[in-house]
């Protein structure tokens, strides 16, 4: 069974695996079922970035905070630029972006904290989710690693500036990769291929495939965040992965390449509710 689970209430998956076995946590990655938004946008547009109609947007966000027992002023974001900027929560960044993506926490694409309600959320249409959760310290972080985020080692980064700020182990880390576009579906150039082999070295072998025409590839880019998590200390065991395509899957979920770049964004959500 995939690790992120389908709810009664359609609009979002859960990690419940995780929300039983740490009870102060909440997380999981919401649909494009049950919204507001309209035609491209259809329905649960979480993205304020993409042309949609910013109520309609607020709506959809505010319904996925709040069903998940936080309060909307709580729902923090960042404008993600496929970088590898990672911004730890101060009490000044809780609330960003959530009505505006001008207001967002500028030029980040991971989000860490150890504050208990605030809802972070980060947004995706074929990207891959990173979850991360350190128990012992009760830190929670999100991050967005499209190839570029991946090659530019977000992952890595999380884990060590997680181990590093709260003097914990990579060992004590869970990770978890989410729903995103699989390897059945992603085709990418030689030269992604190449910055994924410049990273991976030989492991690179396990994530590309010959793709439909010379110099294309099939690019397994869950496994490729998986190996660089499991580089960077986190136990084989900690990671989750979903088997979910964003791509195969249009009718769960918004796809940038199935779509044609005109359609919605899924959140990715994880918060602590007070100890
Ligand atoms: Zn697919």
């Amino acid at each position: 069974m995939d690790p992120f689970v389908m709810q009664e209430r359609e609009f979002m998956l859960r990690l419940t695996d995780w929300e039983r076995r740490w009870p102060r946590l909440v997380a999981g990655f919401s649909t494009r079922k049950g919204g507001a938004s309209q035609e491209a946008f259809d329905s649960f547009n979480c993205g304020l970035h993409v042309g949609d109609i910013p109520e309609h947007v607020i709506e959809n966000r505010r319904k996925l905070a709040e069903e998940n027992g936080f309060s909307y002023a709580s729902f923090t974001c960042a404008d993600q630029v496929h970088g590898n900027e990672i911004r730890i929560i101060a009490d000044s960044d809780v609330g960003a972006g959530r009505m505006a993506n001008e207001e967002a926490i500028a030029r980040t694409d991971g989000l860490l904290t150890d504050k208990a309600n605030v809802f972070l959320a980060s947004f995706y249409a074929d990207c891959v989710p990173l979850f991360f959760y350190a128990p012992e310290v009760q830190v929670i972080g999100v991050a967005h690693a499209g190839w570029r985020g991946t090659v530019a080692r977000i992952g890595p980064r999380m884990v060590e500036t997680i181990a590093r700020t709260w003097n914990t182990r990579p060992e004590d880390i869970f990770a978890a990769i989410g729903p995103s576009i699989g390897a059945c579906c992603y085709e990418v150039s030689d030269m992604v291929a190449d910055r994924i082999k410049e990273v991976i070295g030989d492991k690179s072998s396990c994530v590309l495939v010959a793709g439909s025409e010379a110099g294309k590839y099939m690019l397994n880019l869950q496994e490729t965040n998986r190996i660089l998590l499991e580089e960077a200390g986190i136990l084989p065991g900690c990671i989750e992965v979903s088997h979910l395509c964003t791509s195969c899957r249009t009718d769960l979920f918004f796809s940038h390449r199935k779509e044609n770049g005109k359609t919605g964004r899924m959140a990715a959500f994880i918060a602590l509710k007070e100890g």
